[in-house]
């Protein structure tokens, strides 16, 4: 691994790779995110999500052109993304949100990558 690559990501390790149930879009991120949330809204609640964040700059997502369907709604802040073949939620982009930080579905990843880090409780619901 390049000094350059570890210069780009984060502190905490190296590079980690997943991807959706059907290996149709694969992610790339060079390691472990700051934080990780798990909230309590909708949207969160009826896909699973438990959200790991990172600039865009550090996120490589591998799909097909047409891999991935996009859903925004609410405030239309974000698009969140899934898999067409399989389903499974894998990220969301900024849309009117600050552009410096996208979000990926830890479940995406291997859970003994990442199964260790505190998970915080957000009340997305209220917001
Ligand atoms: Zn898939």
């Amino acid at each position: 691994m390049s000094e350059k690559r570890r210069e780009k990501g984060s502190e905490n390790g190296s590079e980690m790779k997943g991807g959706c149930h059907c290996g149709a879009v694969r992610i790339t991120v060079p390691g472990l995110p700051e934080q990780v949330s798990q909230c309590n809204c909708s949207l969160c609640r009826k896909t699973g999500w438990i959200g790991g964040y990172w600039h865009p700059d550090d996120v490589t997502i591998d799909a097909a052109e047409g891999a991935l369907n996009g859903y925004v709604q609410g405030d239309r802040m974000i698009t969140t993304w899934n898999c067409k073949t399989c389903g499974s939620h894998t990220h969301w982009t900024p849309i009117t949100a600050p552009p410096e930080r996208m979000g990926l579905n830890m479940r995406m990843f291997d859970l003994a990558d990442w199964g260790h880090l505190p998970v915080t409780e957000v009340d997305g619901a209220s917001f």
